[in-house]
């Protein structure tokens, strides 16, 4: 049977695939031990170099790239080819990071000389979402093969095209099963997860992640999940309300809210509550939705959910808050057309008990919460199982600093996003994550540490 998959631009199959045979998962597996071999025997300037050839043809590329993204997943043509080319920018940070985490340290004493040295872990298995067809993929797989690993990868059914176009780039540059694609659902994740890989790299949803580490305890197989979050903003008196709002509308549905640090709820405290729902509407106002009404002056312009389930997962969540209480200012609804279009909303009268502010969203929704103060917030924000990103919007003094560090979340911006630092740890808190990726040290996450100790 062929894997479906379905244009949500229009609602359209899109294609019908060839899926990689279950039963041939053992053999792709002993192929990439071998191939793992071979490919860490190179140097790392080897490595390297044939990293930099592929983020160079995957950029010379990024129009097809990203057209068959926003095919799959229906990301407008433009952020796609975007994504692509952001990715590719990388890789020279990328590079510098995995040099210096590859570099081994050495320590002179009395009786000998220590040596630690951050070896390849052998063959790890990535299993990637939809969100960002290209990037998701690109964060796993150039930090393994940059290690010296080789990689079995199992994209997201929603998008194996994108991935198969990216792989087949990769492919012609790398030895031989070094990299190898698997086209399927989750029972080919499952399948794969069953395989005795060195590492398994995924990042999807919590269920997913948990099963995952579930099967991988097992074999206590190393595991680096990034689970998605229900990333917290909160607004106080302090904050540039202007700037908090185009924030708060920004970050709440870029790529249709489909972003695992989107923000997915806001406490603002109740002083400055009325002008910043004001401000947030006027910002949400400068939201289009489809490519025939982007313009110029668009704060963003959004594609449709990446599918049906994700459209009734949504609408049931904003049908039982306004069941619940909440006030539905602004969209909320589907719009009449093929495929999977929703109106940018706006929620407010928000209570913690609501599923919408306990369970991940990821559609174009701001939920706002009134709070009577900071600390409330804070507490309100921690009250969640999941802790990736989180943002503050206060003054900008050393008390909301100290403030910031209280919220139980890997990754937290002051009057910003968290983003932008080289040295930046994709890290997640509580059932966000497990692991983390990014920096030198999540280099390190793809690597063995192996310590020799030589005597005098
Ligand atoms: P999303 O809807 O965000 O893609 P999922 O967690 O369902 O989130 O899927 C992410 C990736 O994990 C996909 O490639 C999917 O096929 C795969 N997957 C889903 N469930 C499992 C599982 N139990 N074990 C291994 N892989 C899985």
């Amino acid at each position: 049977m062929g894997l479906i998959t379905i244009n949500p631009n229009n609602g359209r199959q899109f294609a019908d695939l060839k899926q990689t045979p279950i039963e041939e998962l053992p053999k792709m597996l002993e192929d990439a031990k071998v191939a793992q071999k071979n490919w860490a025997s190179k140097s790392f300037a080897q490595r390297s170099e044939l990293l930099r050839a592929i983020a160079l043809e995957c950029e010379q590329n990024a129009n097809d790239l990203g057209q068959l993204m926003h095919s799959e997943m229906g990301k407008p043509v433009e952020q796609a080819i975007g994504e692509v080319k952001a990715y590719c920018s990388g890789m020279g940070t990328s590079i510098k990071d995995m040099g210096l985490a590859l570099k081994p340290a050495v320590d002179e004493f009395a009786t000998g000389t220590t040596t630690v040295h951050y070896l390849p872990l052998g063959v790890a298995a990535i299993i990637t979402p939809w969100n960002f067809p290209f990037g998701m993929p690109w964060t796993l797989l150039v930090p393994a093969l940059l290690g010296g690993n080789a990689v079995l990868f199992k994209p997201s059914e929603i998008c194996p095209q994108t991935a198969l176009e990216m792989s087949k780039i990769f492919e012609k540059h790398l030895p031989k099963n070094t990299l190898q694609t698997i086209i399927g659902a989750k029972d080919h994740g499952v399948a794969l997860v069953d395989q005795h890989v060195d590492l398994v790299a995924f990042v999807g949803s919590r269920n997913a992640g948990k099963a995952i580490l579930k099967k991988a305890s097992e074999r206590a197989t190393r595991v680096l999940l990034e689970m998605g979050g229900k990333d917290p903003m909160i607004v106080t008196p302090g904050a540039n309300i202007e700037a908090a709002a185009k924030f708060a509308a920004t970050a709440s549905m870029r790529n249709t809210g489909q972003v695992c640090v989107s923000v997915e709820r806001i406490y603002v405290h109740t002083d400055i509550a009325a002008e910043f729902v004001t401000a947030l509407k006027a910002n949400i106002e400068k939201i289009s939705v489809g490519p025939e009404n982007s313009s110029q002056a668009d704060l963003l312009n959004l594609g449709p959910l990446s599918s049906e389930t994700q459209m009734h997962h949504i609408l049931k969540q904003v049908k039982a808050a306004v069941a619940a209480g909440a006030t539905l200012e602004m969209g909320g609804n589907r719009l009449d057309r093929p495929g999977f279009w929703m109106q940018p909303t706006l929620l407010t009268g928000l209570s913690d008990q609501m599923e919408i502010m306990q369970e991940e969203t990821f559609g174009p929704i701001a939920c706002v919460q009134i709070v009577e103060s900071m600390d409330e917030a804070i507490k309100f924000a921690n009250n969640s199982r999941f802790g990736l990103g989180a943002t503050l919007w206060a003054d900008a003094g050393e008390e909301s600093q100290k403030k910031a560090l209280e919220i139980e979340s890997g990754m937290v911006g002051l009057n910003r996003s968290f983003g932008g630092s080289e040295i930046l740890l994709w890290a997640g808190a509580k059932e966000s994550g497990y692991g983390h990726t990014g920096g030198i040290s999540g280099m390190r996450s793809f690597l063995q540490p192996r310590t020799v100790t030589v005597a005098k």
